[in-house]
């Protein structure tokens, strides 16, 4: 049985509003523009099914994490890129997740609490700083760092296209943007 090369998994991580939604998307899009097989594993759409019924202690949190891990696996098997675009705030959870995938890059999404309060993408952080949401990242529930990520893009200095064009060569795309 001839065996493919294992895909790409680029998982991004960092606190909600950073931008790993937009630059996930995007990046998906240039792949599939490109003919490259992708998916696109979204923390909140993973929420809303494989993952309903979950909470936000820091055992479901990794549940969650586990899971979208597994299922990256899967898929990389079959020589698809993946790209995972979840919170993830645990280092240890997603340090065994990553550890598990042949083929995978951690990418810090970040943003400080000040820029992504600001943007409040969600309407969700004034909420959580007025105490009116429990266990919410970054104000009430803890966010740990990647102390080694492969790629760290601060997105509140890089505007989407400058990180999208540091995020491609680890897509396995071309730098140079098609006008
Ligand atoms: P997350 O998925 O991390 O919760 P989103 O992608 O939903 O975050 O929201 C990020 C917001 O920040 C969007 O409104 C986006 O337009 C804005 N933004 C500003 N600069 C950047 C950047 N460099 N990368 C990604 N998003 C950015």
């Amino acid at each position: 049985m001839s065996r493919q090369a294992a895909g790409r998994v680029l998982w991004l991580t960092g606190l909600s509003g950073a931008g790993k939604s937009t630059l996930a998307s995007a990046l998906h899009q240039e792949l599939l523009s490109a003919g490259i097989s992708t998916e696109l594993l979204d923390g909140d759409a993973v929420r809303e099914n494989l993952s309903k019924g979950l909470g936000f202690s820091k055992e479901d949190r990794d549940t969650n994490v586990r899971r979208i891990g597994f299922v990256a696996g899967l898929l990389a098997r079959h020589g698809v890129t993946v790209l995972v675009s979840a919170i993830s705030p645990y280092e240890d959870t997603r340090r065994e997740v990553l550890s598990k995938l042949p083929n995978a890059v951690e990418i810090f999404v970040d943003a400080p609490l000040e820029t992504v309060t600001e943007r409040d993408v969600k309407g969700l952080y004034l909420k959580a700083i007025a105490g009116e949401i429990a266990h919410f990242t970054g104000v009430s529930d803890p966010y740990e760092a990647p102390s080694t990520p492969d790629l760290h893009l601060r997105t509140d200095r890089l505007n989407v296209a400058e990180c999208l064009e540091l995020l491609r060569p680890l897509a396995g795309l071309r730098t140079e943007v098609t006008a």
